[in-house]
């Protein structure tokens, strides 16, 4: 048995863990699991865990169902909200999924995400990121969601002020004992709207962290009777949720080669180029980055969501903005467009490939762009050879299908299925008729 896979048993025993959560995160990013009892959880490790793959949504076809999940020792962690009286406890671990052999599944999220940072490791990187996701807590009524913000409806019921303070602390405290490191929280600026930011970390522990972060917030707020969301925009006329993604390319020595102490930006050619990429393939990853039919209705003018492809030092209006870098590790470029409903083992993976495209090529940055972008007028943009981000899910899926970098980033069988259920999904969009048309034309017409 693998050491570590050892010291997990140990800890298994050590915190009286009965259950285990095995979850892995289907193309859509949709966290599945399966639960085992604990006494199984050595076999799990030696064996795998045999499931039914083409149960779940874009993975295999019937003849080709037994599928295995592989458990990932290092990802094993105590679900805070499910420690009982009794003393029981239940754990999770994050699982790579095989076929029956044991092979990689080439449908598999977080190995296509291994896939692009063994890619990264061969150029002799490793990627660290750290993102910034925000959510909505929403009142429930009747045990459904509604778009009632619970600290408006705290604050006309004269509740205790700091309401929303208090479920945040408990959401931290819920991730702190699942080991994240929180750096800061704060209320948004929209009513009802929070942000939590933790510590960067390789890609893989972040793409993990992502996903767990946000099991963790929907456990957490449902204990306190409040519905949490990811969804990029559930409110029109106010700001949407977004997940600013920081990226950086260490040494495997853990030196920063992106900082550069005599840059005017202090960002190395080597960031420069990663930097070029990500904006060549910007309007590609916008697929995997946002990909639902809402993601578009958060990239619109006037939210400090970015809309054009440039990149800045100073103004929050650009795709890519360069934050201050108080040290040499802090070096670091910062995506704006991603929202916290997509993949984050796809996301991660197609900015990542983004970026290194850039590298392998050489690829030059243009200039950044210091003026509010949003007040330019076309031939502004012309001048500053500015590029719009797709306007809805259908343009994002075709600017997809259009950059091959990206579709390789992807795998072919992730790519297909993706554009598959996202076509689909736009389609459906398309054909809906909407309150807006029904208000704005029912007795127009
Ligand atoms: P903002 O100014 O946009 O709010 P923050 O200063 O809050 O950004 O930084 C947010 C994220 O940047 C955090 O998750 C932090 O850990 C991460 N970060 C810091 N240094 C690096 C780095 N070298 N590489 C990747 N992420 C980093
Ligand atoms: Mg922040
Ligand atoms: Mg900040
Ligand atoms: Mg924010
Ligand atoms: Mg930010």
């Amino acid at each position: 048995l693998d050491p570590k896979a050892q010291t997990v048993l140990d800890e298994i025993e050590e915190h009286n863990v009965d259950f285990l959560r095995i979850q892995f995160t289907d193309i859509l990013g949709t966290v599945k699991n399966v639960s085992i009892p604990a006494s199984q959880a050595e076999k799990a490790f030696t064996e795998g865990i045999y499931f039914d793959g083409s149960s779940i949504e874009g993975f295999v076809r019937i003849q080709e169902s037994d599928m295995r999940l592989r458990p990932d020792p290092n990802t094993f962690a105590l679900l805070p909200w499910k420690t009982r009286d009794d003393g029981t406890a239940s754990a999770r671990l994050i699982a790579d999924v095989t076929d029956a052999s044991g092979a990689d599944f080439k449908g598999d999220p977080r190995h296509v995400l291994k896939r692009a940072l063994k890619r990264a490791g061969d150029m002799g990187y490793t990627l660290n990121a750290g993102p910034e996701p925000e959510f909505f807590l929403f009142e429930e009524e009747d045990g459904r969601a509604t778009t009632i913000t619970h600290d408006a409806g705290g604050y006309f019921d004269l509740a205790p002020k700091d309401l929303a303070s208090d479920v945040r602390r408990d959401i931290i405290y819920g991730l702190e004992k699942m080991g994240f490191e929180v750096e800061a929280s704060h209320h948004e600026v929209a009513e009802g709207q929070h942000e939590i930011d933790f510590k960067y970390d390789d890609g893989l522990t972040t793409a993990d962290n992502i996903a767990t972060f946000r099991a963790v917030v929907r456990a957490i707020a449902a204990e306190h009777d409040l519905h949490s969301t990811f969804m990029p925009k559930p409110i029109a006329g106010i700001n949407g949720s977004g997940m600013h993604t920081h990226l950086s390319l260490f040494t495997e020595d853990g030196e920063n080669v992106f900082h550069d102490e005599d840059d005017e930006f202090n960002l190395s050619e080597t960031a420069k180029q990663f930097l070029a990429g990500v904006l060549e393939h910007a309007p590609a990853i916008t697929a995997v980055c946002n990909p639902t039919v809402n993601s578009y209705k958060r990239l619109v003018p006037g939210y400090e969501a970015p809309v054009y492809v440039a990149w800045s030092d100073v103004n929050r209006t650009a795709l890519i903005r360069k934050p201050a870098a108080r040290t040499p590790a802090a070096s670091r470029v910062e995506l704006r467009s991603p929202d916290p409903s997509c993949n984050p083992y796809l996301a991660l993976a197609v900015m990542l490939h983004a970026g290194l495209d850039g590298i392998e090529r050489g690829l030059d940055a243009p200039d950044p762009v210091r003026e509010n972008i949003y007040e330019f007028d076309e031939s502004t943009r012309e001048e500053y050879n500015i590029d719009v981000l797709p306007p809805n899910l259908g343009a994002a899926i075709d600017a997809l299908e259009a950059d091959d970098v990206i579709l390789d980033a992807l795998g072919k069988h992730v790519a297909e299925k993706f554009i598959e259920a996202k076509r689909a999904e736009f389609d459906e969009y398309r054909v809906a008729v909407s309150e807006w048309e029904l208000e704005k034309y029912l007795e127009t017409f």
